[in-house]
């Protein structure tokens, strides 16, 4: 039998009427001849009433009971997705993390994949059953406890099931009908893409655009999965949405093909710095021991500044997510004490946010930046950091600008045109 993954976020399966909304689309693929494994996030909110119910208790929690509150989301929408196929006459039946196994990594909240092992699905299917609905974003860990992925990671249970079952495609059904050029909700001009490269949406997806985590694109490249996005409000077929592919198979080509950006990043600054061999390691190590996720990283040397600092000074700056700034600064103070580094202040700015350009196209053209940067000057947005790689380029502005940038980038790009 040729099989479909069909995965429904959060919105999708919002309420009753939203699940069964989602449970004809499934019936329909079933009718056609697929049998369809389905992977569902929990009800929308869900997840963040959890996280507040698990934060509200324990301030300090411990992770494994975290994992196994927030994880219970997404059994409720699995058996009552089940359940409603049931209603319709299709043989269902759901699966929680641990049923089947979804075998991860111990690192609870942030699990990886280990293995999926396909027999008892594959037996259910021997046996008739048309659909398994997959609890999506859990897992089990090494220690034999719930595990989950991190926000957004249905997606990424969407893809891993495609990849362990040989799918002929993983449908992913959200609340827009595809990946646009931004965030529709932020831009009315934002065009909906037919194709996009991997290569294009990882990166998008790792600089904010949340349509699908991160992990997931990865994985869909590394497995080659046919990977796609479309409403699940609705009627699709084949050719909906957007197909995430290789580079080659896309006709369209242009310089830049999407704008992302990120709300809530933090930028600080390590004034007066010692400027030696060695100071950048003796900085980062002990935010990487406390698990902050540093993303920018800039270190300005002005000698003129420092005249009064004998020998030669620098300023270490680089952004994080604004709710690791206290883990951040907590791990910079230690570092003082032990005597690893010396500094004069710790600058803390918690208003910025990541806007950035991407496109594949930037490999073979110059001046995407100059571009980009005149764009932001039109509009009187200063600059405060500025990273590049081979297909993006991202800057750190204040965040009361955000949605400006955006806009004014995707109109100096010409994105609203095909
Ligand atoms: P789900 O609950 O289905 O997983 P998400 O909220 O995680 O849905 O992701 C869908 C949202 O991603 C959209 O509602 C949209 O606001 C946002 N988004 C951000 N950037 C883009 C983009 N480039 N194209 C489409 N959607 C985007
Ligand atoms: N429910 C989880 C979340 O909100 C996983 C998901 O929906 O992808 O992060
Ligand atoms: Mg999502």
């Amino acid at each position: 039998m040729p099989l479909l993954v069909m995965k429904f976020g959060g919105t999708s399966v919002a309420d009753l009427d939203r699940i069964a909304n989602a449970a004809a689309k499934v019936q329909r693929e079933v009718e056609r001849g697929y049998d369809v494994i389905v992977i569902v996030s929990a009800m929308s909110g869900k997840t963040n009433e959890l996280v507040g119910w698990v934060e509200g208790t324990s301030r300090l929690y411990d992770a494994r009971e975290y994992d196994a509150v927030v994880a219970s989301g997404e059994n409720v929408t699995a058996g009552l997705m089940a359940l409603r196929l049931q209603e319709m006459g299709v043989p269902a039946r759901s699966w929680q993390g641990w049923q089947v196994p979804i075998n991860t990594t111990a690192q609870h909240s942030a699990a990886r994949f280990v293995s999926i092992p396909r027999a008892n699905i594959d037996a259910k299917f021997a046996e008739g059953m048309k659909v398994a609905v997959v609890a999506g974003f859990q897992g089990i860990g090494p220690d034999g406890r719930i595990t989950t992925l991190g926000r957004g990671g249905s997606d990424t249970t969407a893809v891993a099931f495609a990849a362990a079952f040989g799918a002929e495609r993983c449908d992913i059904y959200t609340d827009v009908d595809g990946v646009y050029t931004t965030d529709p909700r932020i831009s009315s001009k934002a065009r909906k893409l037919d194709r996009i490269a991997f290569e294009e949406m990882l990166e998008l997806a790792s600089l904010g655009a949340k349509v699908l985590q991160t992990r997931s694109v990865e994985l869909a490249m590394r497995y080659n999965v046919r990977l796609r996005v479309l409403s699940s409000f609705e009627d699709t077929d084949e050719t909906s949405g957007t197909l995430v592919c290789d580079e080659d198979e896309i006709m369209e080509s242009r310089v830049v093909s999407g704008v992302a950006y990120s709300r809530d990043e933090a930028k600080i600054t390590l004034v007066t710095v010692e400027d030696r061999p060695g100071i950048s390691a003796a900085i980062f190590q002990p935010l990487a021991d406390a698990g902050v996720n540093v993303d920018m990283i800039v270190q300005n040397i002005s000698e003129k500044d420092y005249e009064d600092h004998p020998g030669s000074v620098t300023d270490m700056t680089f952004s994080c997510p604004v709710n690791q700034v206290e883990r951040a600064r907590k791990a910079m103070e230690n570092a003082r004490s032990a005597g690893l580094i010396a500094y004069d202040d710790l600058a803390v700015d918690t208003e910025v946010a990541k806007v950035s350009v991407v496109g594949i196209g930037m490999r073979s053209h110059a001046g995407v930046a100059a571009r980009m940067f005149k764009a932001l000057a039109d509009e009187n947005i200063n600059i405060k950091v500025i990273a590049t790689s081979e297909i993006k380029i991202s800057v750190l502005i204040d965040r009361k600008y955000m949605e400006l940038a955006v806009q004014a980038l995707h109109d100096a790009f010409e994105l609203e045109r095909a």
